[in-house]
C-alpha cells in the first residue's frame, strides 16, 4: 500500500515514453515514406493529427515532469497521480491507436513495432488499478 503511489508513477511514465516512442516512429515514418512522391508529411491531414498528438504527449510529460518533481519533494500528490495513471495510460492508447491509422498497412508488420506498442499499451488501462479506480480515488481525494 506504500509503493502505491510509485507504482502508478512508473505506469505514467511508461505510458508518455510509449506514447513519445510511436509519435517519434511516426514521424520519421511519415517523412521518408511517399505517396505519389509526396511525403506523407506534406500532406495537411497527416500534419493535422501529428501536431494534435504531439501537442497531447507534450502535455503528458509536462505533467509527468512535474509531478516526478513533486513526488521527489515527497508532496502529497494521490489525486495528481491518480489522473496522471489513468490519463497517460489512456494518452498512450489514443496515441498508437492514431499512429497506426496514419502509417497504415505498414504498421501491420511486426517488424515495424507499432502493432506491438498496440497490444502492449492496451493492458496499462487495467494493471496497478484499473482507470476507473483512479478516478474514483480522485474523486475521493477531492471531496466529491
Ligand atoms: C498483465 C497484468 C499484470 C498484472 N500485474 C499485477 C501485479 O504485478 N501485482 C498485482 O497485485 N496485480 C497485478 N495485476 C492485477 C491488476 O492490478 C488487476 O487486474 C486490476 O487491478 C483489475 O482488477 P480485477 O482484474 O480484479 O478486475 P475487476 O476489479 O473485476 O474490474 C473489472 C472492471 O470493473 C471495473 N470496476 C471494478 N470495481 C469498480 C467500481 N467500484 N466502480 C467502477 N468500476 C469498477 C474496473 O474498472 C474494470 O473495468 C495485473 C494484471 C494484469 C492484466
Amino acid at each position: 500500500m506504500q509503493k502505491l503511489q510509485q507504482e502508478r508513477l512508473v505506469c505514467a511514465i511508461g505510458a508518455v515514453a510509449a506514447a513519445e516512442l510511436s509519435l517519434e516512429g511516426t514521424i520519421e515514418f511519415c517523412k521518408k515514406d511517399t505517396i505519389n512522391g509526396k511525403p506523407r508529411s506534406k500532406f495537411q491531414a497527416t500534419q493535422f493529427t501529428l501536431v494534435e498528438m504531439a501537442t497531447e504527449v507534450k502535455i503528458g510529460r509536462n505533467f509527468l515532469d512535474k509531478l516526478i518533481a513533486d513526488h521527489m519533494e515527497k508532496k502529497n500528490v494521490v489525486v495528481e497521480v491518480s489522473m496522471a495513471k489513468y490519463w497517460t495510460t489512456e494518452l498512450a492508447k489514443r496515441t498508437i491507436d492514431r499512429a497506426l491509422d496514419v502509417v497504415g498497412d505498414s504498421a501491420m508488420l511486426e517488424s515495424y513495432g507499432l502493432a506491438r506498442g498496440f497490444r502492449d499499451v492496451r493492458v496499462m488501462s487495467i494493471f496497478a488499478g484499473t482507470n476507473e479506480i483512479m478516478k474514483m480515488i480522485a474523486a475521493r481525494f477531492m471531496g466529491l
